[in-house]
């Protein structure tokens, strides 16, 4: 074989062990034959690059048997899974009023979490100095060895280029670039996503969105934002901007928005703007467990807000749908499981989406409620891996 042969040879089979580890990330423990159909490799490659990956140890072989073949005759077929033994990594999540850390093993078992209040908008320094505190004392507790990767998850539009902030939204990060300062403090590779993205990658993987192709996350809390999965994976478009919808102008005369404009689907159906609407016709402080409580005691205020607030947003949602043609819209954030929500929602996408669209469309609440961003971090930073493995030299 000529020397571009073997390299082309040698690419190839990168690839393909890239291919296997991501459906293990993906699915979890499979068999040769799961890996095979997810893959679309044949069984005979899927056989020799799982035959490399044991030697190498990055992948086990469980103990566990999988279920018997239907019929069940022959023996059932063992289980492969990444190996756990290899450090921690670890997922941190800010958002707009808070610091979540959680390390984790190879395979993304969560070993230790912890979670601070602040108020990040204002003070990108300080919530830094935050996150790595909070890692060190997690580190410490979860006892899961040497940290390899960081996943960060950060509650604004974030350039995939340049993995500065958008300061637009965000301006008390100006000057911070939270993956390098990251990096430079934990000295391991750091990668970094939006909130709306990283819900969507852990509903695809550990959530509500498990089993589905093309799926529109949206995420309603502090902020609104969207996360697009297309074929499984989360789709960033050319900027890494794909699926902003807090800033779409839904008022023409709205309250002024922080990004400049006005009117924004932001600063209408945000959680705190839907609570400071309500505030004034209840006695008792007002927070998102006092409303979803009163949700569930069939309340008409409630019901009617959080109703208007689902076809607000709806509207935009149901664009998206026409965009993208998802199996599932995944709502997420506090109010997530809001039947009021989604009613709205549901009647604003029968209104605006494309009737056939309209109809494939099933509506679900978030599966991992505020451990959705953690999650998604935690998956971020295992890719992360997976991809430095691939780029290492082969042997
Ligand atoms: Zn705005």
């Amino acid at each position: 074989m000529s020397p571009s042969e073997v390299g082309a040879l040698a690419r190839l089979r990168a690839t393909n062990r890239r291919a296997v580890m991501r459906a293990l990330t993906q699915h979890g423990p499979s068999s040769r034959a799961d890996l095979a159909r997810r893959t679309g490799l044949s069984p005979t490659t899927v056989s020799g690059i799982v035959r490399d990956l044991l030697a190498d140890g990055v992948l086990s072989q469980q103990d566990e048997r999988g279920r018997p073949h239907k019929g069940g005759s022959g023996r059932p077929p063992r289980l492969l899974t990444l190996s756990a033994q290899r450090g921690a990594v670890a997922g941190i999540d800010i958002g707009h009023r808070h610091v979540r850390v959680a390390v984790a093993d190879h395979v993304g078992r969560i070993a230790h979490e912890l979670e601070r209040r602040v108020d990040s908008d204002e003070r990108g320094p300080r919530t830094m100095d935050v996150a790595c505190e909070l890692l060190d004392e997690a580190l410490g507790a979860a006892d899961a060895g040497a940290l390899t990767a960081v996943g960060l998850s950060v509650p604004a539009p974030i350039d995939r280029r340049s993995a500065r902030i958008s300061t637009g939204i965000l301006p008390g990060w100006r000057g911070v670039v939270p993956v390098e300062d990251l990096a430079a403090r934990v000295n391991v590779p750091v990668t970094a996503d939006n909130d709306a993205n990283l819900g969507a990658l852990a509903e695809v993987h550990h959530g509500a969105a498990r089993r589905s192709q093309h799926v529109v996350y949206l995420k309603l809390a502090s902020g609104v934002g969207a996360g697009l999965v297309i074929g499984r994976q989360v789709f960033r478009g050319a900027t890494g901007h794909a699926g902003e919808i807090g800033h779409v102008r839904v008022q023409e005369h709205g309250t002024v928005c922080r990004c400049g404009s006005r009117g924004c689907l932001e600063t209408e159906v945000s959680v705190p703007r839907l609570i400071e609407l309500l505030q004034p016709a209840y006695d008792l402080p007002l927070d998102v467990d006092t409303v979803r409580a009163l949700e569930r005691d069939g309340d008409a205020g409630v019901r009617r807000v959080l109703e208007d607030a689902g076809a607000t947003v709806g509207r935009v949602v149901a664009d998206l749908c026409n965009a993208v043609n998802p199996s599932l819209v995944v709502v997420g954030g506090p109010f997530g499981g809001s039947t009021a929500l989604h009613r709205g929602l549901q009647a604003a996408l029968d209104r605006y989406a494309q009737p056939d669209i309209a109809h494939a469309v099933s509506i679900v609440p978030g599966e991992l409620g505020t451990e959705a961003q953690v999650r998604g971090a935690i998956a971020l930073a295992l890719a992360g891996l997976i991809q430095q493995r691939d780029a290492a030299p082969i042997g």
